[in-house]
């Protein structure tokens, strides 16, 4: 699923393409693709909309439109957004094409139909109970300490829930983990502050490496001009049991965590 660093990878290069322009045309292909208002309702409210700006909180994109209201994305497990022009062949497992005022169009892509849309007055009634952004100032080693202190959850599954801290998925978690030399299942309210200065440090570097890195293509993801993004070529975190750690060299294990497939290092991380 794309995360916080494929969906800012998204954000910076979608923005250039669609900000300023206003929407001539919403073609949908699956309808249940748009989780409000009715498809109908979607497709003739967006008409004629011009997008003013677009942001990212957690995995979601927030489109700004001319009248107040926003459009808001979620890629989900297996979406992509391609930018081409509006005539192109559609390519596969196209939901939805947004057709702009300078004849390009934004294909939502999405094999798996998880991926959403949502055309809103308020966006905090979509966005408004994820936690804090772990890449914003507001984000600090004792709001980190605070957000976990007590909690009984394994720490892999508190750093992938959306209402901890926003953005952060399966990949990145793993990773910020081992940079940590932390156990995927320790319990959040058991880490020392220095563990948890680690955590924090770690959190930001691996999300700032993913971006710089244009995003992990390690399943569906591909940036909008349809190219793959590099991220995944620089994990620390082999995502193969067995594959030796690179820090020590003992074989990483795989393990299950609340369903999620978690990799680590059973030497260096304690
Ligand atoms: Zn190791």
């Amino acid at each position: 699923m794309p995360e916080l660093p494929e969906v800012e990878t998204v954000k910076n290069e979608l923005a250039p393409n669609i900000v300023g322009r206003t929407v001539r045309k919403v073609n949908l292909l699956w309808e249940g693709i748009v989780r409000k208002p009715a498809a109908a309702e979607f497709r003739s409210r967006l008409k004629g909309r011009k997008i003013t700006g677009l942001g990212r909180r957690g995995k979601y994109l927030l489109a700004g439109l001319d009248n107040g209201e926003w459009l808001i994305l979620h890629m989900k497990m297996s979406g992509s957004l391609l930018v081409r022009p509006a005539t192109s062949e559609l390519p596969r497992f196209t939901r939805a094409v947004l057709h702009l005022d300078d004849g390009s169009g934004i294909f939502f892509c999405d094999p798996r139909k998880f991926g959403r849309m949502w055309l809103v007055g308020d966006k905090d009634s979509v966005v408004g109970e994820l936690g804090p952004e772990p890449l914003e100032q507001e984000f600090t080693p004792a709001v980190l300490t605070l957000l976990l202190d007590k909690r009984k959850a394994p720490l892999k599954a508190l750093l992938c829930d959306q209402h901890v801290v926003a953005g952060i998925g399966n990949l990145y978690a793993d990773e910020a983990l081992f940079l940590a030399k932390i156990h995927p299942l320790r319990l959040g309210g058991s880490l020392t502050p220095a563990e948890l200065k680690r955590l924090h440090r770690a959190i930001l570097e691996v999300l700032l490496k993913g971006i710089k890195n244009k995003g992990a293509s390690i399943e569906n993801y591909v940036r909008p001009d349809g190219t793959p993004g590099g991220a995944h070529l620089e994990f620390m975190v082999p995502r193969k049991a067995g594959n030796p750690c690179i820090r020590c060299g003992t074989s990483v294990e795989r393990i299950t965590v609340r369903g999620r497939g978690t990799y680590f290092c059973p030497e260096c991380q304690v």
